[in-house]
């Protein structure tokens, strides 16, 4: 079996696919709330295009992949694709990135499909506030989404809270008590000042660590060990008794990029190696003429950065993040 391999060593088994750059919200951290031109629908990589590249790489070693966006679930007929990539010899687990707003309506169609798992993003818990984030009044229940999915048999529950100081931070202690009853996962996110965000600033990221002083009222919080799968950059606790875990993602303060194992495709078929960066390379047009991809793959992992720059503050040109596939 050959493997993907960089040139600093790191195994690379886990792509992160965007199927459409288009949301049904415009969160506040991530996309700015009007004028956004989209991908004209020919530029972006159909299912099949899709699924062409995971059989490419799957013998090369990739094993896991996640599906991402923009908001994944508002492109039709999302099955159709997670069908397509279960029948990829070699990979084993399929996971999928949601705001959640249309959980209730297809979890039991996408874990029909062959979807392993989900992250949820939930911001608050407060229909209001999550309107004022997300900038659309679409109704929403997190909670009730959240069960949903469970109840679905999709397994592990992420849900991701990216924290805003004055802005949802109140909510710090209500987001981790979900721990204590259900057997969820809530991690908080560093917020990224990343992309054209004009509200957001640096005062908004409040650090992980405070995070943590400030959830310790609920009980005595230990470090647990990561969820069964798909454990990503983030470190893990647990209350004494509690059936979920909380997590802690911290991009701000901390980098990833020595165990980063991971590679993007954009929506409209870049190959890129880093989150932060501007390399990228395009597999949409090879593949459109019929071209042997292999070569590209190995060229772009050859040139995979060693770290990223976003704690030297290099921040102001970088795109955000529903553009490249958060
Ligand atoms: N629409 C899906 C969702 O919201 O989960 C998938 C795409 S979204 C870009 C992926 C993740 O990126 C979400 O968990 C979101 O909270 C996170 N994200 C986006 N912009 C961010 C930022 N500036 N700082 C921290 N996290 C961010
Ligand atoms: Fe849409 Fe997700 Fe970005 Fe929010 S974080 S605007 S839900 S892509």
């Amino acid at each position: 079996m050959k493997t993907l391999v960089d040139q600093f060593g790191r195994r690379i088994e886990y792509l992160r696919i965007s199927v459409t750059d288009r949301c049904n919200f415009r969160c506040l951290y991530c996309m700015p709330s009007e004028g956004l031109e989209w991908l004209p629908k020919h530029d972006i990589l159909s299912y099949e295009e899709i699924a062409a590249i995971v059989g490419q790489l799957a013998p090369l070693g990739l094993r896991r992949v996640r599906i991402t966006g923009g908001e994944p679930t508002i492109r039709p007929q999302l099955e159709r694709l997670i069908t397509m990539v279960r029948a990829v010899a070699g990979i084993e687990d399929i996971a999928l990135s949601t705001n959640g707003v249309k959980l209730e309506a297809m979890a039991d169609t996408l874990r029909a499909a062959g979807l392993d798992r989900i992250n949820m993003s939930a911001d608050s818990l407060r229909p209001e506030r999550i309107a004022a984030i997300a900038r659309r009044s679409i109704p929403f229940d997190p909670v009730g989404a959240a069960l949903a999915a469970q109840r679905a048999g999709l397994d592990p529950i992420k849900i991701n809270v990216v924290v805003m100081r004055g802005i949802n931070d109140d909510e710090l202690e209500d987001f981790a008590r979900l721990t204590l009853q259900h057997a969820w996962h809530v991690r908080f996110i560093e917020l990224m000042p990343v992309g054209d965000l004009r509200s957001l600033t640096w005062e908004h990221v409040v650090p992980s660590d405070e995070v943590l002083a400030r959830i310790a009222p609920l009980g005595t919080l230990r470090p647990a060990t990561a969820p069964r799968r798909g454990n990503g950059p983030a470190r893990y606790y647990r209350f004494d008794g509690a059936a979920g875990t909380i997590g802690l993602i911290t991009p701000m303060t901390h980098t990833y990029c020595d165990t980063c194992n991971r590679v993007r495709l954009t929506a409209d078929g870049r190959l890129r190696t880093c989150l932060f960066g501007d390399h990228e390379v395009n597999l949409r047009d090879p593949l459109r003429r019929g071209e042997d991809l292999v070569p590209l793959y190995v060229q772009a992992l050859a040139e995979k950065p060693r770290e990223h720059a976003l704690l030297q503050m290099k921040v102001g040109g970088l795109r955000a993040l529903s553009e490249v596939g958060g």
